[in-house]
């Protein structure tokens, strides 16, 4: 009997014993991890889904008084002209039909105008749209003897060309000449043309004409750099090559080439709008967010969020789940920082996540992680300043969220990495864990005072539905912030010259000097600057996004339609050649509006 039950004994054994292994070597070991007794999650997998590549055909569609991009070469950087025009609120048509866009008064031909992707029949009717009053913006004018028509002698293409410099200074330098490509490794192409009868808007640094129009019945210009190409490349963090500074300067050298364009929109069109990118009756918008990513620092917050709160507005929190004692710090995210972080809530600030472990190899050697890593199990270890044991970047994302949310009550919708760590999947790795929002990069680096829509694994071909707030100003560069207050000013003053973001961050590991900082710039902003939170900005933001306008005459006037995906409100709509210059939106989500424009 008992020989016959030997090898079940025997089995049974060695199960218990592997799983009692299992069980020593699974346990968590307070020592250098902090445990939240019976907590465990995220029960729910996050899935990546590869997106389905973004179709000119999504944005092929509204009336003929938007901006018509005629897209010639699919494989062009037109995405990135999309991104933009939406950040900057221009309404667009993107098509690959020259008849439809013609039936525009203004259009852009991307990439290229040449008789091997136009017909001579389309040729000649691209002229003659120009000379029937219209606008024709072309980048490459390569070929289809349409030259003489837009007043420029033949373009050489090149990607040595670094600098553009437009020919109506202002004396501000950044504005004056703008960065259009590196001689290092983020070279973009451009085109620069010989002079002819055009007038010049701006000459690239060789001499040639990086920007022209010539008035005949509408108007013929030229724009001799890729703006898709740049778009894209900057937008997907891949300009830093070209980046002038790092942070806390004034960088519109995209901007201004979309604002060019912009302008050129709003002269030739019979009846412009422009969405604004502020929010209605201000001029700017100012994100206060603050990295908690050091033990003292998770009390300090709570003065930083009272600061805020004496004053009416939401911040961001972005906290550090830091529950492993490793190289970088010992365990700081604890049950007092729990009850902290609910302190931050009840103050009605924003809390969004710093990941869990702060590690610099989260940008280039972080496996992403297969979308099950779970607290207790997650237990990132930081070995060196850029080396991490079980880390991932999905985990990263996952279980800091998971934590927050679950011990403090938070809704995290917002992300920051550590050290603005930014790895190529983390758009898709944000949306696969449920964030909308994400403040991972410098507008300095990204060449625009705008937030923008980020795209799968930070490349050409598809939208993510997650927003980028780029960082403006920080408080790590010399001199100490307080000393740098009339210059954290004056780039506010700037940006707010055309309605833009200011993305404030801080680190609260001190309270005196820099709280001082962030109380004086609110007071001098207070009533001019929409200040809060990134969940409520960018909400705002996504919704104004996602909103589609066209006017139509009826009668005499015209009248403004709109449909909101979203809901939204303050909206301002500028109506720059209608007697009431302003129209603002106020939809329920799916409401739609008819509105006469006096
Ligand atoms: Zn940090």
């Amino acid at each position: 009997m008992f020989r016959r039950r030997l090898p079940l004994l025997l089995l049974v054994l060695a199960v218990l014993l592997a799983g009692g292994w299992w069980w020593w070597r699974e346990r968590p070991d307070p020592s250098v991890m902090h445990v939240f007794p019976g907590v465990r999650g995220p029960a729910q997998a996050s899935k990546i889904v590869e997106p389905p590549r973004t179709r000119i055909a999504q944005f092929d569609r509204g009336g003929p008084h938007r901006l018509a991009i005629l897209v010639t070469d699919p494989q062009s950087g037109w995405l990135g002209l999309v991104r933009g025009f939406r950040a900057h609120g221009v309404p667009i048509t993107v098509t690959q039909d020259p008849a439809k866009a013609m039936t525009h008064k203004v259009v852009l031909v991307y990439p290229i105008v040449s008789g091997r992707v136009l017909t001579a029949g389309q040729l000649r009717a691209l002229a003659q749209h120009v000379r029937d009053g219209g606008t024709v913006l072309a980048f490459n004018l390569a070929g289809g003897g349409l030259g003489e028509l837009f007043g420029v002698g033949p373009g050489t293409e090149a990607s040595s060309r670094l600098r553009l410099r437009w020919s109506k200074t202002t004396g501000e330098p950044e504005a004056d000449e703008i960065v259009v490509s590196s001689a290092g490794e983020a070279k973009v192409a451009s085109v620069g043309y010989a002079p002819g009868t055009a007038q010049v808007a701006a000459r690239f640094d060789d001499g040639s004409t990086a920007a022209a129009c010539r008035q005949v019945g509408g108007q013929a210009c030229v724009l001799g750099v890729d703006l898709g190409s740049l778009a894209q490349r900057s937008m997907n963090g891949r300009a830093e090559a070209l980046a002038r500074r790092y942070v806390n300067g004034y960088e519109p050298s995209l901007d201004s080439l979309f604002r060019w364009v912009r302008d050129l929109y709003v002269a030739g069109e019979p009846m412009p709008w422009l969405v604004s990118t502020a929010p209605a009756g201000k001029q700017v918008s100012i994100l206060f967010t603050h990295d908690v990513d050091y033990g003292p620092s998770v009390r300090n917050a709570l003065a930083y969020a009272d600061a805020l709160k004496a004053r009416d507005i939401r911040g961001t929190f972005y906290v550090q789940t830091k529950y492993m004692k490793d190289y970088n710090d010992k365990v700081f995210f604890d049950e007092a920082a729990v009850a902290d972080v609910k302190g931050l809530l009840a103050r009605g600030q924003e809390v969004g996540s710093h990941t869990v472990a702060h590690s610099g190899a989260f940008e280039h050697t972080m496996s992403l992680g297969d979308g099950r890593e779970r607290y207790p199990r997650y237990r990132p270890f930081v070995e060196t300043v850029d080396t991490v044991r079980g880390a991932s970047i999905l985990g990263e994302l996952r279980v800091s969220k998971f934590l927050l949310e679950r011990l403090a009550g938070a809704q995290v919708v917002s992300f920051r990495p550590g050290r603005l760590a930014y790895p190529f999947t983390l758009p898709q790795a944000l949306d696969a864990s449920g964030y909308r929002y994400s403040s991972s990069i410098t507008a300095n680096t990204v060449l625009t005072h705008l937030p923008f829509q980020l795209t799968d694994g930070r490349a050409d071909g598809a939208l993510q539905p997650v927003f980028e707030f780029p960082v403006a100003i920080e408080d790590e560069a010399p001199p100490p912030l307080l000393q740098r207050l009339d210059s954290a000013d004056a780039l506010v003053a700037r940006v707010a010259r055309d309605r833009g973001v200011v993305t404030v961050l801080i680190h609260p590991n001190t309270i005196g000097d820099k709280l001082a900082f962030e109380a004086a710039l609110a007071d001098r902003w207070k009533g001019r600057a929409w200040m809060g939170a990134t969940d409520r900005f960018g909400d705002w933001w996504s919704a104004r996004d996602a909103l589609e306008l066209d006017v139509e005459p009826r009668g005499a006037g015209w009248t403004l339609t709109a449909a909101a995906p979203r809901a939204v409100s303050g909206v301002e709509i500028l109506l720059p050649k209608a007697s009431s210059k302003t129209v603002t939106l106020a939809l329920p989500e799916g409401g739609r509006s008819t509105t006469a424009i006096p």
